[in-house]
């Protein structure tokens, strides 16, 4: 695997960076309001003199969350097939999110269709309140799947979070992750857990915005192609309370379009 690609995967939350590099630094979400933001963090260890791992960050153009507004409507759009599967699941405290996973990835067979690409699914988090806003308007929360090729190719499925009806699988996902922060912890349960539960029927042929972005966590590895629900999924305010004593907060900043402009299929 090229290191880009495992720097990716690492943001992700999909492998242990302990695992891989000693040298990927820490960062919190406080550190974005700095200049540079998360783009002026030194890298640790070898190799000498400074680097800036996480530069992307500052000087990105293609960078998300953005603020979905003045969308363009066009027909012809490559749409979402979701196959996705049921998993034997690791609910997984990443230090930033709380997150879901298969056990094997290796061997889970889920994937999301983009035409005729096929994208393996393999992680979703959660984030409060929501990254991306809708015509200025914040969400709750704001639900990542996060699909990735063996080319190292990304494409992230976002759902808004509002409250309202209880959402059984978001349940099991704040009954079973260890409230470790900073600590990256497994906790492989033989649970199953169910991502395509979490989508509203009919989510295939609902109205979505698509458009080139990045990864919201450093390094903010850029090239990932975004696509955002308009119908928001629920909790309930009890799980929202929740889900918060986690983490609130874990929302990067808006990022500006820089020319860049949202399509969107309805
Ligand atoms: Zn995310």
């Amino acid at each position: 695997m090229r290191k880009h690609n495992v720097i990716a995967l690492l943001a992700a939350g999909i492998i242990n960076s302990a695992a891989v590099f000693a040298d990927v630094p820490h960062w919190n979400y406080e550190e974005q309001d700095q200049p540079a933001g998360w783009g002026a963090i030194e890298g640790a260890g070898t190799p000498p003199p400074i680097n800036y791992p996480y530069a992307e960050c500052a000087i990105g153009t293609k960078q998300t969350p953005v603020d979905i507004s003045n969308t363009r409507k066009t027909p012809i759009l490559n749409g979402l097939t979701f196959n996705w599967k049921p998993f034997t699941a690791d609910f997984y405290n990443t230090g930033h999110a709380v997150q879901v996973q298969p056990v094997d990835p290796k061997s889970y067979k889920g994937t999301t269709k983009v035409g005729k690409d096929v994208y393996p699914l393999l992680q979703a988090h959660l984030h409060t309140p929501s990254e991306h806003t809708l015509n200025g308007q914040k969400f709750e929360g704001e639900m990542h799947f996060v699909n990735v090729r063996t080319d190292g190719r990304i494409t992230v499925v976002g759902m808004f979070i509002e409250t309202g009806a209880y959402n059984p699988q978001i349940q099991l996902m704040l009954d079973n992750t260890i409230n470790k922060p900073e600590e990256k912890t497994h906790n492989p349960t033989n649970l199953v857990f169910d991502p395509k539960k979490l989508l509203p029927k009919g989510t295939g042929s609902s109205k979505f915005y698509t458009y080139s972005g990045s990864l919201t966590t450093p390094p903010c590895t850029e090239g990932v192609n975004w696509y955002m629900y308009e119908k928001p999924i629920t909790m309930s305010e009890a799980q929202l309370v929740k889900l918060k004593s986690f983490y609130d907060g874990n929302d990067r900043h808006l990022q500006d379009l820089n020319g860049r402009k949202l399509v969107t299929n309805k």
